[in-house]
């Protein structure tokens, strides 16, 4: 069978500080999504990384005494051991520091400039330095500042390479138009569709004010722009290798927040149509954490370390927060209490509560085994038909990436469940002899619901679908994929289960 390929980007992260709850929320979608392909049979790429160079870099590593790369260095290594911990499947980590990256991002600005769209002049503009960014006088904000970040920005004048932005706009236009999935949600679209009707100037891609950066090929007094550079990062992997070029070129989907989607929407498509390559098929916006006293920031001093979340509350945890409480395209809030709230009722009580009653009451009734089915009554009619539209409902969600509602439609079925072992009472029935039957019947179904639930969470939660697994003492956790969530009887019988392991402790609130 010839499989079907998926490839999904996360930005990649700028190394100037350690990352935050909000680069872990992006982080985690991204992972959700890449685990959910695959468990629907797609060959997955995932990637995430870096993104190392510019003159911020450059400022923070000298006042520290160390060279840029020394100093980026530290820092990528807590990003990459933030991924493990957080249980992150990405396939690549690109560093744009990279000896493979340099001679990519050098290969297609070449083929741009052979081809005219790129062109040596002088550039006098309004810098931001923090965003790197060159900003013409209409686009800052109404202080005279960055529109981005709100800043100061600085008259510099340098010679300097530019890209033929303004050759694209028309083109770019049209595809967004002709497209409407191109970017999403709706009201970034309209945005990218408002900024290039007011024109699109050229872009100035080189600096010659400072050298971490990668080296215009043939003038190596002159860095690529960080932009431009960064951009490129997303074909990095595989720009050299025609088959997995052809595999997952276009992306399916970059995910981004929607701070930069004008970079991923407008600059990158048309630097890929001056390369002649394929544009992504989709760019998706994702909105903020905002935490309590506003939008996260290290001046206002609320960045939130993932780290220490992970460290108190376990990576499933964190990741059933980000996934469950924020819909993807709008801004959500972080909020300690609700994240406290969340695992004591949602996955201690719920989730935990399920498996330990359905596990220990197998133990106590049936010596640990799991008893063939035979018959069933309207309640367990009523639960099956559950399990599959739930299952089914939760395909169609995550296919739609609309990854809240399809986390609420699974913990749906948890309660169901819950309320399906106080509808049938397997107590009563352990001491009744002639209900034996309906016994094994009542403790199949929770435990083959269980198996269901299992591997609907194992894209939000795969360390806790693993335990689950486990625990059912069911094996190939690796090879399962959706259509096993889809038919209910499959669990195996004469089954020897396992004890009851505690998946989430609750949470004492202060
Ligand atoms: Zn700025």
């Amino acid at each position: 069978m010839n499989k079907k390929n998926f490839y999904i980007t996360t930005p990649i992260y700028y190394p100037s500080a350690k990352l935050h709850i909000g680069h872990a929320y992006c982080t985690t979608i991204a992972d959700a999504i890449a685990r959910f392909k695959r468990l629907a049979g797609y060959d997955v790429f995932f990637l995430t990384g870096s993104d190392e160079h510019g003159q911020k870099i450059q400022r923070t590593a000298e006042s520290q005494g160390v060279t840029p790369l020394e100093y980026v260095d530290k820092i990528v290594e807590g990003f990459q051991e933030l991924w493990q911990r957080l249980n992150i499947s990405n396939n690549d980590f690109i560093r744009t520091s990279e000896p493979r990256h340099q001679k990519v991002v050098q290969e297609i600005f070449k083929k741009i400039q052979d081809k005219g769209d790129i062109y040596k002049g002088s550039y006098t503009g309004l810098y931001c330095t923090p965003c790197e960014s060159y900003w013409t006088e209409h686009q800052l904000d109404e202080n005279g500042c960055c529109p981005d970040c709100h800043r100061p920005v600085e008259k510099v004048s340098e010679e300097a390479y530019f890209f033929k932005l303004s050759n694209y706009a028309d083109r770019i236009l049209d595809h967004i138009e002709k497209n409407p999935d191109f970017i999403v949600p709706t009201s970034r679209r309209n945005e990218m569709i408002n900024f290039i009707k007011q024109g699109l100037e050229d872009l100035c891609i080189s600096r010659t004010s400072f050298d971490w950066g990668i080296p215009v090929p043939d003038d190596e007094k002159h860095v690529i722009y960080v932009w431009f550079d960064a951009v490129i990062n997303y074909i990095t992997p595989f720009y050299d290798d025609p088959d997995r070029f052809q595999k997952f070129w276009p992306a399916d989907i970059h995910l981004v927040g929607k701070e930069i989607v004008r970079f991923h929407s407008i600059i990158w498509p048309a630097m890929l149509m001056a390369a002649d390559l394929p544009l992504p098929k989709q760019i998706y916006g994702h909105g903020w954490l905002i935490t309590d006293s506003g939008k996260m920031s290290k001046s206002v001093g609320n960045v939130v370390d993932p780290m220490l979340l992970i460290d108190e509350f376990s990576a499933d945890a964190i990741r059933y927060f980000l996934l469950r409480e924020i819909t993807l395209g709008q801004d959500g809030n972080f909020n300690r209490d609700a994240l406290i709230t969340r695992i004591n009722s949602d996955l201690a009580n719920d989730l935990g509560n399920l498996l330990h009653r359905t596990l220990n009451m197998i133990n106590k009734f049936q010596g640990g085994i799991v008893n063939a089915f035979d018959g069933e009554s309207e309640i367990d009619k009523s639960l099956k038909n559950d399990a599959i539209n739930t299952a089914t409902e939760y395909k169609n969600l995550m296919e739609n990436i609309q990854l809240s509602d399809a986390v609420k439609k699974v913990w749906t079925f948890i309660s169901r469940a819950n309320k399906y072992i106080d509808e049938t009472m397997p107590w009563k029935l352990a001491k009744d002899e002639t209900q034996k039957q309906t016994l094994s019947n009542t403790l199949y179904n929770l435990v083959e619901s269980l198996r269901i639930i299992s591997i609907l969470i194992s894209p939000l939660m795969p360390s806790t679908a693993q335990k689950i697994f486990e625990q059912l003492n069911l094996n190939d956790f690796e090879k399962i994929q959706i259509e096993d969530a889809l038919t209910f009887g499959k669990f195996p019988i004469n089954h020897k289960i396992n004890k009851p392991q505690q998946l989430f402790p609750r949470i004492e609130v202060k």
